[in-house]
């Protein structure tokens, strides 16, 4: 089962990710989690996007798909994978498409994270993580990209009839039981 999680920034996608691949002994790829580390750990990839994560625009579509497709070659990803930051334009979620199709795959479900603009900034001034991006300014920005550049992708999706919509407010748990009850579904 490929299960990508959608929404925006400070949505809570990396904290349901984790619930549901324990739950459903699911792989889990965030593009945003490997850039992070690939910065951290100083590699050649880590010193190219440094300067993007840092502005809060979205690294070219080239260089995540070859990262994604490297990645997913792994034998972790056989049995399913929580995509979690990825695909995050249209041209990025056409060639993601093309690939799991390759492989006999496909998206099974897209989960839409809903939380009002006004309580994601406040989530994620408050997390506190230190990430470079997480200013009130670059929160705005990433907000602006994520409204221009990602909600394309909801779209993209929705003609596939394989969007729901999660309710992103509440406890962890009320949200999580939310998303079992949709992928249940399924
Ligand atoms: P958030 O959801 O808080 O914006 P992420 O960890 O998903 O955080 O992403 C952080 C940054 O990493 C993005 O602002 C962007 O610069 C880069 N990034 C992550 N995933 C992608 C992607 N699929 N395409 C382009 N850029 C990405």
């Amino acid at each position: 089962m490929n299960i990508i999680l959608f929404g925006p920034p400070g949505a809570g996608k990396g904290t349901q990710a984790d619930r549901i691949i324990n739950h459903y002994s699911l792989a889990h790829l965030s593009t945003g989690n490997m850039f992070r580390s690939a910065i951290h750990n100083k590699t050649p990839l880590g010193v190219k996007v440094s300067s993007i994560l840092a502005s809060g625009e979205l690294v070219s579509d080239d260089i995540v798909v070859a990262l994604v497709k490297e990645e997913t070659e792994k034998d972790i990803y056989t049995n399913g994978c929580v995509f979690d930051g990825f695909p995050r334009t249209v041209a990025q979620s056409v060639t993601f498409d093309a690939m799991l199709s390759e492989r006999g795959q496909k998206v099974d479900l897209l989960l839409s994270l809903t939380v009002d603009n006004h309580e994601l900034i406040n989530r994620i001034l408050s997390r506190g993580q230190g990430r470079s991006d997480d200013t009130e300014e670059g929160i705005k920005h990433r907000l602006e990209v994520y409204n221009n550049e990602t909600k394309p992708v909801l779209d993209y999706y929705q003609e596939k009839g394989i969007v729901v919509e999660i309710n992103g407010t509440g406890s962890v748990d009320d949200v999580f039981n939310r998303i079992k009850d949709s992928i249940s579904a399924i």
